[in-house]
């Protein structure tokens, strides 16, 4: 029995039936039509009937038609990216590499922000210098992922991973450096190209979704709901709230915590307060101290979701405040942070954070700039706004007569100093391309990938080091962009936000309305659209690290089929009463799934306070002869900012190794 006639009747008014993700689009015609022509990357291509087969590592970045960012089903960590490193993880090991003669002053291993902007800075210090970039996915940028579509003829992107800039601090000289260097006035551009109150002149606002399975049964409340910065705080939040499926004593406790001034620790000092806020989580504040009913407790239970990517059990209460959630506006609460607080944004700092930009394609843009930097003939134009249009030339990124080559589809599985006369002037990294190894040598090289495969990678570490590393475990989350045929549901519910804290993606809200250069976003409610949703799948109850580990394995282990019922049943029980249809108006899905997604960064609930210099992440990136360590995870904070300072770090330690 073929994929499709299994789909039972719920399966088809979903849409589970319907081709949606073979309308991948190559110049303007359906890749379907040409996969077969055209080689292993788009014969691998998801459909909705079938979910991806792996994908060999080994396709050809050069090959006729190349381009990534199109391709739809399951993206981020995409089959084919990452079972070699499990493989090396669990004691796989390779047949003799074949020695490919290629010499480098530089080889970096990751292709993310942290590894372009650690190629940008030696490059700079060293103009003829030739550095090699690997990275193992099909795609550069690492978690700055691009999503693109082309819906009724139009461009329309969405961000895979990195949503924007923004940071808790503001940019600091380094990162803040190569922005301008790269022609982006941040400021400027954010004033010129977002319309932050398009939808609010549209009259659509936020909405709260209620599931059955959590809280009895389904409703979308509108006009009262929460993104990831607050709640949208409406008059007469109480009468809003009688349509939720809750009970009254729930509807009251939740007005409190969001309107009332109450000081919930009265007579103690605010000093006292943070001390005693920061060993007690999210969940824990609300429940012991508020004295939430458990549907409070499960309705903010995925406030916290978007940021940390675990829920209210695993974050700090002080850190919610600093983010401003509510139930702490009576408190009397200081500004300013104290050692046991994570690395939370705004709310603390007099600064109130960094600068804010979303490119239509999230941080992807600064990655395209930072390879049009390094190699110019990739990345047709000379602007910014061009940056984001540009269809990138994946053919140019690897050619031998340029100074930077990047290559994609290469896994490193080895990176060690070679034996000889002189052991330290030289690095051998191994990388593993079409399932065959290959050799390629460097006189330094920056490790800009996933901090905790190193050892992996260079067993030769110091054990202590080692430790270090392997306790850099990453959040993982997933980031879905679907296409819609329109959003007139969303416009006759006047809705454009949806925060669901029991469903299957915790938020999803209509693409941010951008226009910059040639690219212009959606005006009318009667034009396609992409809806970016999240998940974050966690395990209350676990340690935040064990939550990671568990989260990570349910990700690599959820097919496409699996996401893509969720997100048609989410999406038609939220949207019905708008006249939403899956079948009809579903037209493509990409899951950009990332088991080893943020950083991690110090949790007072969980991590011991160390003093800076001990903490794993300073640890671990101590530089090793020429191989010295970058990406986000070396500086402690899974943002940009941090990614670009991390690689200026690494390649001057490398400098300096030179010079001395
Ligand atoms: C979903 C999501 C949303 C985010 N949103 C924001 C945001 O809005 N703002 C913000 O500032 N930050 C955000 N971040 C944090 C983001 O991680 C950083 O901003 C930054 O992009 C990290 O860059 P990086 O180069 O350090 O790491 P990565 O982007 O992870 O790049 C590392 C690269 O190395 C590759 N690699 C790993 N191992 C190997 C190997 N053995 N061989 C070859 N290559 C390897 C990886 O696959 C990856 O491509 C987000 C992260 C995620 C996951």
């Amino acid at each position: 029995m073929s994929k499709k006639q299994e789909y039972d009747a719920t399966d088809r008014a979903l849409g589970m039936d319907r081709p949606i993700t073979r309308r991948d689009f190559l110049n303007g015609i359906a890749v379907s039509a040409t996969a077969a022509a055209s080689g292993p990357l788009f014969a691998t291509t998801a459909t909705a009937a079938s979910p991806a087969a792996p994908q060999s590592p080994g396709a050809v970045q050069d090959g006729y038609g190349y381009y990534p960012p199109l391709l739809t089903g399951m993206r981020g960590s995409h089959p084919g990216s990452f079972e070699d490193a499990h493989a090396l993880r669990d004691g796989r090991t390779w047949p003799e590499a074949t020695d490919t003669g290629e010499e480098y002053d530089l080889i970096v291993v990751g292709g993310g922000i942290s590894g372009l902007a650690a190629a940008h800075f030696y490059r700079t210090h060293a103009p003829n210098s030739r550095v090699l970039i690997l990275d193992n996915h099909d795609d550069f940028g690492g978690h700055a992922k691009r999503n693109e579509f082309n819906l009724d003829g139009h461009l329309n992107l969405m961000n895979g991973g990195t949503l924007e800039i923004d940071s808790p601090r503001p940019y600091g000289p380094v990162a803040a450096g190569l922005l301008k260097t790269l022609g982006l006035d941040v400021p400027a551009l954010a004033k010129s190209t977002q319309d932050l109150k398009f939808y609010d002149r549209l009259g659509l606002r936020t909405g709260a979704f209620f599931d059955r399975e959590t809280f009895g049964a389904d409703k979308l409340v509108v006009g009262f709901g929460a993104d990831q910065q607050g709640i949208d705080h409406v008059a007469g939040l109480d009468a809003l709230l009688l349509q939720a499926p809750l009970s009254e004593r729930a509807r009251k406790i939740i007005v409190q915590i969001e309107t009332a001034h109450i000081d919930y620790m009265p007579g103690v000092s605010s000093d006292e307060k943070k001390q005693r806020l920061s060993r007690m989580s999210y969940e824990a504040f609300l429940r012991d101290v508020v004295k939430a009913d458990p549907a409070v407790l499960k309705f903010y239970h995925a406030r916290t979701m978007g940021e940390w990517g675990v829920g209210t059990d695993a974050v700090s209460a002080l850190d919610c405040w600093a983010f401003d959630l509510p139930g702490f506006q009576g408190m009397k609460i200081a500004k300013g942070s104290i050692a046991r607080m994570g690395f939370t944004p705004s709310g603390y700092e007099d600064t109130g954070g960094s600068y804010k930009l979303h490119f239509p394609d999230g941080n992807a843009t600064i990655a395209r700039l930072l390879v049009r930097d390094l190699i110019p003939r990739a990345v047709p134009g000379h602007g910014v706004a061009d940056g984001v249009t540009a269809r990138v030339d994946y053919a140019q990124l690897d050619r031998p007569d340029a100074h930077v080559r990047l290559r994609l589809n290469s896994i490193v599985i080895r990176a060690r100093h070679r034996e000889g006369a002189q052991p330290a002037n030289q690095v051998e990294v191994t990388y593993l391309r079409g399932g065959r190894p290959y050799t390629a040598r460097g006189r330094g090289a920056v490790m800009a990938c996933y901090n905790m495969m190193i050892p992996y990678l260079c067993p030769e570490l110091p054990q202590a080091q080692k430790d270090a590393l392997h306790e850099l475990v990453k959040t993982p989350l997933v980031y879905t962009s679907v296409a819609l045929r329109n959003w007139e549901a969303f416009h006759r519910l006047q809705l454009h936000r949806v925060y669901a804290p029991g469903s299957y993606h915790t938020y999803l809200h209509l693409n941010q309305h951008v226009n910059i250069g040639g690219y212009k976003s959606t005006g009318s409610p009667h034009e396609p659209i992409l809806v970016h949703m999240v998940r974050t799948p966690c395990q209350p109850g676990l340690s935040e690290h064990d939550q990671n580990r568990a989260g990570r394995t349910e990700l690599l282990t959820t097919s496409f089929e699996t996401f893509e019922r969720n997100i048609r049943d989410q999406l038609n029980r939220t949207l019905k009463e708008g006249g939403f249809d899956p079948a009809r108006d579903i037209t493509a899905i990409t899951v950009n799934r990332w088991p080893h997604g943020y950083a991690p960064e110090y949790n007072p609930l969980f991590d011991p306070d160390l003093p800076e210099s001990e903490r794993p992440h300073v640890v671990g990136r101590a530089q090793f002869g020429r191989i010295t360590i970058a990406n986000s995870d070396a500086g402690g904070g899974a943002y940009t900012d941090s990614a670009i300072d991390q690689g200026h770090r690494a390649v001057m330690e490398l400098l300096r190794t030179d010079a001395a």
